[in-house]
């Protein structure tokens, strides 16, 4: 492995170096192959090297790489209006960024400024990111308080808990902020009960809804948008990862009537011509018909060979042990596959949506080998 004592330890290493990919597999520095069913952590839904990625990006680093943001330029004209197109109805203006925590910050100030409120809800084992703002909105007590003071009136419920909810969504309350599946928590999906009530309290308390799909975005829950799976129309929509397959990128989208005053925020990089080029062309491939029914028939192919119980929509998959996940990592690297954890106990996978059938099987195979049922929480199948 490479030694890299330049750089600032700030995330565990996994002791490999990777050189190359091509579609799901990845290559180390020692030649062994690994089918990769972590995506760059969700983000390269295409796989690695996808020649639609390699050529978008390559003509228009020729033609227009790099303008400020005031610019307008055509691939980022062409991205807001597919994506509002496509978003959920009601959503009518993108604002670009670089990464999934700036789509937050954006959501988090924009509610402030628009509600003229303070207070922000969202839900505990949330993930939002790691700047200040989605930092304070996601729930890891511990690691926040390492950061102390955090965002001041940010409150949590409970996810799936109505009760919670009814309690804590008032009219002082800017934003509720929300995934629709938990991915880093442990990939929760949300009960559609709970949903449902949020859409109707934030409605009659006049909060806005924001659902963060930065990891359930672009085709990973089988549909283009896990609001499109949960009927729901949010006020604000955060993404990011898969947005440009890998290409450091994300979006916010927001609704009618939700503005921020001019100047008031802004990005040197967001809406960046390569970054759009390489979402549209990205946006091209998810769009192509039946590649969505693919997707939902690649997870179904994952469950029916998976003999233990997995959690999640798509290919966003959980599986909980009833230890802890870390070594598995490991020994699951060792054997050619590389998946990663969600909280403590709860092996992920989030595969590239161009995983094959065969490399699906191979994927499983090895899983039910290095797993056993013996280690499986029997937590029930949802
Ligand atoms: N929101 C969700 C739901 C995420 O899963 C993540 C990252 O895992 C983020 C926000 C933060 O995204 P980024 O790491 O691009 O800042």
């Amino acid at each position: 492995m490479i030694e890299n004592d330049y750089e600032l330890k700030v995330q565990g290493s996994r002791g490999i170096t990777l050189v190359r990919g091509e579609g799901v597999r990845l290559w180390d520095d020692t030649g062994r192959e690994y089918i990769d069913c972590i995506s760059s952590n969700g983000a390269a839904i295409l796989g690695h090297a996808h020649p639609a990625i390699v050529s978008a990006l390559s003509k228009q680093a020729a033609i227009l790489s790099s303008v400020s943001s005031t610019f307008q330029h055509s691939p980022k004209s062409r991205l807001a209006r597919r994506l509002v197109e496509l978003a959920p109805k009601g959503l009518t203006r993108a604002f670009f960024t670089n990464s999934g925590t700036e789509s937050v910050e954006a959501a988090l100030k924009l509610a402030r400024v628009a509600t003229g409120r303070t207070k922000i809800v969202a839900a505990k084992r949330g993930f939002h990111g790691r700047s200040f703002g989605s930092m304070s909105v996601s729930f890891n007590p511990r690691s926040n308080q390492l950061f102390e003071p955090v965002l001041p009136e940010v409150d949590f419920v409970a996810f799936n808990k109505i009760e919670s909810l009814e309690a804590k969504i008032d009219t002082s309350v800017a934003a509720l902020v929300i995934e629709l599946i938990q991915g880093e928590g442990g990939v929760h999906p949300a009960d559609p009960l709970f949903v449902e009530r949020a859409i109707g309290l934030c409605r009659e308390k006049g909060v806005l809804l924001v659902i963060d799909e930065v990891q359930t975005g672009f085709g990973r829950t089988g549909r283009l948008f896990a609001c499109d799976k949960f009927d729901v129309e949010p006020d604000i929509m955060c993404l990011a990862k898969g947005i440009a397959g890998g290409f450091p990128m994300g979006a916010m989208i927001c609704r009618d009537g939700l503005e921020f005053p001019v100047g008031s925020h802004g990005s040197t990089f967001g809406g960046n011509p390569l970054a759009c080029t390489v979402a549209n062309a990205v946006l091209d491939v998810v769009t192509r018909e039946g590649f969505l029914d693919e997707v939902d028939a690649k997870a179904a192919t994952f469950r029916k060979n998976l003999t233990i119980p997995v959690r999640g929509c798509g290919l966003m998959l959980g599986i909980e042990l009833t230890e802890r996940a870390r070594p598995y990592v490991d020994l699951l690297a060792k054997k050619g596959i590389l998946v990663l954890t969600a909280g403590k106990k709860v092996l992920r996978l989030l595969p590239p949506l161009t995983i094959s059938r065969e490399d699906i099987i191979s994927v499983t195979n090895v899983l039910g080998d290095v797993i056993g049922e013996s280690l499986v929480s029997d937590s029930p199948l949802s």
